[in-house]
């Protein structure tokens, strides 16, 4: 995603993320395999592979157009992470209808996070993404009531999910995959939450860029 125009905040922060999973492909995948069936990776290249060609064909698309093409390309992919990413980033795009500022960023993440829990049934400590999706969500809700501006709200959000990732490694998986692999999942980050800390992390970067 190479674009010389004004981008939108969801625009910049997506292509962000692009480029830090390219970088971080190769042990998401490794994790998944470890624990899942190593298509993890191979389902979050092909969603943004995918977001990518429909943004392509929109003119400095807006927040809430840069967050549906996310929504629709997840819902879209193979594997549990698509649609749940998917339904996450939907809830993100009704929020930030108008924009993302930090009030409808903070509720697209609180609503987000339950609808991924609704259809997922996943509950914190389950060693999934919502170990990540729950604390960002938490600790954007508390900046808000603080009257943190934006780029403080979702530095925290980050660092907040970026714990919960990595809280990930100690817990016993109930759900998913992991949950069928007993030992060979034990010690391991779970890549779902990692690749969305490492997203709550673009978007902090994004923010203070
Ligand atoms: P699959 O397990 O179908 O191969 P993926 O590899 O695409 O799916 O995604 C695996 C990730 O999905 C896990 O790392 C975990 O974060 C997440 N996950 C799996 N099951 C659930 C669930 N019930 N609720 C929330 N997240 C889940
Ligand atoms: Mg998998």
């Amino acid at each position: 995603m190479e674009r010389e125009e004004a981008m939108s905040f969801a625009l910049g922060w997506m292509s962000r993320f692009a480029r830090a999973f390219d970088d971080a492909a190769d042990e998401l995948g490794e994790l998944d395999r470890k624990a899942g069936d190593g298509d993890f990776a191979l389902n979050m290249g092909s969603a943004l592979r995918k977001m990518d060609k429909a943004l392509a064909a929109q003119e400095e698309p807006s927040d809430a157009e840069v967050l549906t093409a996310a929504s629709e390309a997840f819902l879209d992919t193979g594997g549990t992470s698509g649609p749940l990413l998917g339904m996450w980033f939907r809830e993100l795009s009704r929020a930030c209808h108008g924009s993302c500022d930090v009030e409808s960023s903070a509720h697209g993440l609180q609503e987000g996070v339950a609808a991924v829990r609704r259809l997922g049934g996943a509950e914190l400590g389950d060693k999934t993404m919502v170990d990540a999706m729950q604390p960002a969500a938490d600790a954007m809700r508390e900046a808000v009531a603080d009257s943190r501006s934006l780029p403080e709200a979702l530095s925290e959000a980050a660092a907040a999910a970026g714990r919960g990732a990595d809280g990930t490694a100690s817990m016993d998986a109930r759900l998913g995959r992991a949950s069928y692999v007993g030992e060979a999942a034990e010690g391991l980050v779970d890549p779902g939450a990692a690749a969305v800390a490492l997203m709550v992390r673009c978007a902090s970067e994004e923010a203070c860029a």
